[in-house]
Formats: structure tokens, C-alpha cells, sequence
């Protein structure tokens, strides 16, 4: 199973991907996590991506395929995978086809979610900084004590979840991301969910749509 979810930051498509992921045991790969993960380790991919991530804008195409022909030529890959945050522009779209060549990319679900509600979203998210794992002080608040219950960590505001490097990020995903639903609508892989749906409803409409992927 080869999925791409595509959709504005906030959108829920790392929290719709660990549903799919731990069904279908297949990896999330996220490169926003691989580029915080280098930021926090202090690499040279590290040191290039902090200033344009905290600005919320996006690294350049060149770094980020060349770590994503890294990442799908690991073991875990074998059996399929979602791609979360990526691709994130036409040139990416182009170099992730490129690089699979006939074993493409077979379906990918856009998460549609309005705007003010991104906003909300974004700004009142909660990451712990050791594991990822996502919380909302609104909806789904972490524990008192800020405490990760997975890994112990602490949870933490990302630095470009503030409200002015959100709105940046947005206008970039309009510029630079968007006009992916273009394309892969031209290949017909393209599927539309509301992102705003209930929890089970967007399950169930995921399941639908993957379940003829699976033998
Ligand atoms: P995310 O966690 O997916 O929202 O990504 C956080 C930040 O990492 C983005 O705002 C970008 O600065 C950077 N980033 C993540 N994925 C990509 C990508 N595919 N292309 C360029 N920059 C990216």
C-alpha cells in the first residue's frame, strides 16, 4: 500500500496516517518529523533546515528527495507506506514519480479542512518533543502534568505553531502545495475527505477507499 496524504499543516493527516499505519503495519514517513528529528540532533541537514522551518517555509526540493529516495529504500518500505508532508511541490511530485518509476504511488487522500479551523488547530497543538505524539488543549488536551504517557517526554508548542508562522504556512501550502490536487487528479488517484469529519467517519471512508489496494 502506497498512499500519499496531502493536505494544509494542520489538516490531521499525521494523526489519520497512525490509523491506517498501525492497521496495515506499514511506516508513516513524515518529513517533517525526519527534519525536526535532524534539527534536534544538530546535523548539517539539520543546521541548513531550522531557520526556513521556523519561518515556515519549506526546504528545498533537492534536500528533501534526496532524503525520501533514502528513506523508501529502507527494508521497512517493502510492504508500503504513507507519506505525510510530502510531496509538497509540483517538482517533488515529479522527483517522488521519477523515483518509483511503475511501482507509483496508487492512491492519495487530501484532507480538506477550512481555514479558520486550521488556524484554531495549529495553535492550540500540543507535540511532545521526544516521540511526536500530538495532543489539543481544546479537543483532546494533554496530561495535567505535560508529561508524555508514551515515551515520558514533555509536551511542548512547536515553534512554528505560533500563530504568525501558521498563517505563513498556510499561504505557502496555497502557493506551493496546492496545485498537487491538479496533478494527481490527473492521474486519477486523487480523493477528497473532510477533514473536520468525525473521527469514525473519516476511518470509515479511509478504509473504503484502501481496502481494494489489499489482497
Ligand atoms: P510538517 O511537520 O509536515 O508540518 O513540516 C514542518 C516543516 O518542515 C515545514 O513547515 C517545512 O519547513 C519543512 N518540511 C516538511 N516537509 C517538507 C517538504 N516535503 N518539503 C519542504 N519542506 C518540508
Amino acid at each position: 500500500m502506497r498512499l500519499i496524504f496531502l493536505g494544509a499543516p494542520g489538516a490531521g493527516k499525521g494523526t489519520q496516517a497512525v490509523y491506517l499505519c498501525e492497521k496495515y503495519a506499514i511506516p508513516q514517513i513524515s518529513t517533517g518529523d525526519m527534519l525536526r528529528k535532524a534539527v534536534k540532533e544538530g546535523t548539517e541537514l539539520g543546521r541548513q533546515a531550522k531557520a526556513i522551518m521556523e519561518s515556515g517555509g519549506l526546504v528545498s526540493d533537492d534536500i528533501i528527495i534526496g532524503l525520501m529516495r533514502e528513506r523508501l529504500a529502507q527494508p521497512d518500505c517493502g510492504r508500503g507506506y504513507i507519506l505525510d508532508g510530502f510531496p509538497r511541490t509540483l517538482a517533488q511530485a515529479a522527483g517522488l514519480d521519477a523515483m518509483l518509476g511503475k511501482d507509483g504511488i496508487q492512491r492519495v487522500l487530501l484532507f480538506d479542512v477550512p481555514e479558520t479551523v486550521i488556524l484554531t488547530r495549529l495553535t492550540s497543538r500540543r507535540t511532545c518533543s521526544q516521540c511526536g505524539k500530538i495532543f489539543n488543549m481544546i479537543s483532546n488536551p494533554p496530561p495535567a502534568d505535560l508529561v508524555c504517557p508514551d515515551c515520558g517526554g514533555r509536551f511542548i508548542q512547536r515553534d512554528d505553531d505560533s500563530e504568525a508562522t501558521v498563517l505563513n504556512r498556510l499561504r505557502v501550502y496555497e502557493e506551493k502545495t496546492a496545485p498537487l490536487k491538479g496533478y494527481y487528479e490527473k492521474q486519477n488517484k486523487l480523493a477528497i475527505l473532510r477533514g473536520d469529519a468525525p473521527l469514525d467517519r473519516i476511518h470509515r471512508e479511509m478504509d473504503d477507499l484502501v481496502a481494494p489496494l489489499v489482497q
